[in-house]
């Protein structure tokens, strides 16, 4: 009897109305062919148009009347869909970060479409050399030219490639065909994989591992082939051998065949780092990024599936990689912004390898030398177990850091942007003929309003966040909406010297050409990256010393390494202070101790110069003592005290609306329905359920992009699933009431304000 076959399908199309499994009826034609994941083709609507859809579940029943049940047109097995165990997590995924589940499903699936595999053919000797001598002869007196071309090459040289074959030695397919049938000569056709690693076959400097490295690799190990696997934070400072742990936690993982996710954000994904990997693991590591090809990224997904491959080493989205064996997951330079999606879903990508290392019993690694807050707190909690590196192990010890009060200098008349100190140490450096990078703050350079005399920064009298200035001269807060006029006087010292901090890079550069006539300058920062590799190129001109001076935002203070740079000016360190959120200081910290980090890589010793309004800040004085937990003791008491993310969490509902009145009108209804499922909450839940609370709607940070208005409100509450629930309320809101004129987006813990 035919076992009836039903494949529950996610149509290809993003629309909260269709976010939901349809079913449809599997002729038996091709119920041996189809599988979990896999991509297929349906007859869709009223039209029954065929549309494209992925499979997340087969049943042997239906609830739907069988005889008018649709049914499956085509199962596509060109390896487009996704895995099995890839369907779970895209679940989690959607329900964790909101979206629709083809948003979800299409940020598991690494490729988006099939790519063909090259391949190469060579052509072989398949006889002796007296064999193929006396084959020669015989074609010499048949006088058969193009056959003696051939037989003459390979019996100088037993393997050629097939190209030089027919294009230089313009020998025929047919020639070569009736050659290798009668068994002198062979054809074999091989694929190669577009490689995005040069090889370089000097051999890798091994170290012996210090006895902290040691200790890190062989808990990790031992935890997880015990059945234990765990979450570990490394926090350790740069150059203190981290990257060498996780290359000895690799090795063991490998040696008894699992395999290895390593995350490194786009930005520091230098050849070095790659090199590394390479000489340890051979053609079995891999690396996927977003300026390689696609047929590049399709050859590194294929040599994933097939098993080809022990180490993946990418950004984000190579958490995705299909491996089958998977032992660990590596994520370096945590803190780093990149790992959040700014597109929808707005992943974690943390929380995805916390949820991958859960489900599937996986080691989840992190490092960082300056942790995230909500890191550090887990690993306070217990749920990371916490390892510390402390010293540099090639020496070189950390630079000393000086803080320079820019009232003190607008005090004593000075109106450059350079500090007295910076002035002087500029001049001795390009007197010795070492390096200076200048750091200069981008975020920001667009926002918050400070007194020029004191310091004083506008902020609003609810949220303890910045305020940001807006054209209309008004002031406004981005969590709670409340706004004032931009002051004409300093409320606090009474100077008229209150404005929007607006030097940029280009001014800066400007400045060092004018003071240092003799310096050369290079600057980076967007407007000169835009184009493809010119990035690379000023790297570059910079390491091979063609400029003294490097002027750049926050894009040259990630991971590189310019053993001659001896100074390091951050010229304006509140500006990422000033921008309206929660996250100012943490940003602030972590930029100040990796631009520092910059200095005196190699065995000069290093100096710092860090630019301020705000000597007395936090994060400032902490960066200046190289101090991690006085930073981290000082955030967490604000985050605790203001009820921020990681002791509180934090959704925020992003409505974008094609009039202000729409826009208002649903965030206000979105509102009505929180406030009543907070309500209910607290009604419903245990003893230590909170009921948290709304904000808002207030005008986005930014109020209006492209004609469409944009609103935000913020639901906070300890308990993160609460807030998922007052998501999918709002999801089914949306599924129940569709309104044309909205968009709603869900972000969870922003990294930035919406
Ligand atoms: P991180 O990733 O923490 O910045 P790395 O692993 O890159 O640190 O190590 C910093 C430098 O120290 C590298 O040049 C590396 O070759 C070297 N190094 C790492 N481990 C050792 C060791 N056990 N002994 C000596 N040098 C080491
Ligand atoms: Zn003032
Ligand atoms: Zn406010």
């Amino acid at each position: 009897m035919d076992r009836k076959l039903y494949a529950e399908v996610i149509i290809e199309i993003s629309h909260e109305k269709i976010d939901r499994p349809f079913e449809y009826a599997v002729p038996p034609g091709l119920a041996e062919s189809i599988h979990m994941g896999d991509k297929v083709v349906v007859p869709f609507g009223r039209g029954n148009t065929p549309r494209g859809g992925y499979v997340i579940g087969l049943k042997d029943h239906t609830d739907f009347d069988p005889d008018r049940i649709k049914s499956v047109i085509s199962v596509s097995s060109d390896g487009t869909g996704v895995e099995g165990s890839q369907i779970a997590l895209a679940w989690w995924i959607r329900s964790h970060f909101g979206g629709t589940m083809i948003q979800a499903l299409k940020t598991v699936i690494p490729i988006k479409k099939k790519m063909t595999i090259r391949t190469t053919r060579r052509v072989d000797r398949l006889i002796s050399s007296e064999e193929m001598e006396a084959v020669i002869e015989e074609c010499e007196r048949r006088h058969q030219t193009a056959r003696l071309r051939v037989l003459r090459a390979l019996l100088a040289e037993p393997t050629l490639p097939y190209e030089l074959v027919r294009d230089k030695l313009n020998v025929s397919s047919p020639t070569l065909k009736s050659l290798s049938d009668k068994g002198y000569i062979g054809i074999t056709e091989t694929e190669y994989y577009r490689n995005p690693v040069v090889r370089d076959d000097e051999s890798a400097a091994t170290h012996e591992l210090s006895p902290t490295q040691l200790d890190i690799i062989t808990t990790v190990t031992n935890d997880h082939f015990s059945g234990n696997p765990g979450k570990y934070l490394i926090h350790g400072i740069t150059g203190s051998g981290k990257t060498e742990v996780y290359i000895g936690i690799a090795r063991r993982m490998v040696d008894a065949g699992l395999q290895v996710i390593v995350l490194i954000p786009e930005i520091s994904l230098t050849y070095q780092t790659l090199l590394r990997f390479y000489k340890r693991f051979g053609d079995r590591v891999s690396v996927v990024h977003s300026s390689m090809s696609a047929g590049a990224r399709y050859d590194q997904y294929v040599r994933a599936m097939r098993g080809e491959l022990d180490v993946i080493i990418g950004p984000r989205s190579a958490l995705f990689t299909p491996f089958e064996r998977l032992g660990a997951i590596i994520i370096d330079e945590e803190h780093e912004s990149s790992y959040k999606s700014e597109n929808v879903p707005r992943y974690s990508t943390r929380e995805c390898a916390e949820y991958v290392s859960q489900s599937r019993g996986v080691s989840l690694i992190l490092g960082s030398a300056t942790p995230s807050v909500d890191a550090y707190y887990k690993a306070s909690k217990g749920i990371y177990r916490l390892f510390r590196m402390d010293e540099r192990l090639t020496g070189g010890s950390l630079p000393a850091v000086y803080v320079e009060d820019l009232r003190e200098e607008l005090k004593m008349g000075n109106r450059s942007i350079f500090s007295r100190r910076l002035q002087n140490l500029i001049a001795d450096r390009l007197d010795k003929g070492e390096q200076i990078m200048l750091f200069i703050n981008r975020r920001g350079v667009a926002g918050f309003v400070s007194c020029r005399s004191c310091g004083y920064v506008c902020r609003c009298p609810h949220c303890d966040v910045s305020l940001t200035e807006h054209k209309n001269g008004r002031m406004t807060c981005h969590y709670c909406g409340y706004s004032e006029p931009k002051p004409a006087v300093c409320p606090e010292c009474g100077s008229g010297y209150v404005a929007g901090f607006r030097a940029g890079t280009e001014q800066i550069e400007a400045d060092v050409k004018t003071m240092y006539p003799r310096a050369r300058v290079l600057r980076m920062d967007a407007d000169t990256t835009r184009e493809q590799g010119s990035m690379e190129n000023i790297l570059r001109s910079f390491r091979d010393h063609e400029a003294d001076v490097l002027v750049g935002t926050q894009m040259i203070v990630k991971g590189h390494d310019f053993p001659l740079v001896t100074l390091v000016g951050i010229l304006a360190a509140d500006m990422s202070l000033g921008v309206g959120d929660y996250r100012a200081a943490e940003r602030t910290f972590q930029l100040l101790t990796q631009a520092a980090g910059r200095a005196g890589r190699g065995d000069r010793p290093g100096e710092v110069v860090i630019q301020t309004y705000q000597t007395g800040h936090y994060s400032i004085r902490a960066s200046r003592e190289h101090d991690y937990a006085s930073f981290y003791r000082e955030e967490m008491a604000y985050r605790t005290l203001a009820l921020y993310p990681p002791v509180w969490h934090m959704l925020a509902i992003l409505v974008v609306a094609d009039t202000e009145d729409d826009g208002l009108r649903q965030a206000d209804a979105y509102k009505d329905l929180i406030e009543k499922r907070l309500d209910q909450i607290a009604a419903s839940g245990t003893d230590g359920t909170v009921r948290g609370y709304v904000l808002g709607p207030a005008p986005a940070m930014i109020s209006r992009i492209r004609d469409k208005y944009r609103y935000v409100l913020y639901v906070k509450n300890p308990d993160m699933e609460i807030l998922v629930s007052v998501k999918d309320v709002l999801e089914e809101n949306m599924r129940e009431n569709p309104n044309r004129h909205v968009l709603t987006f869900f972000d969870f813990d922003p990294l930035n304000s919406v």
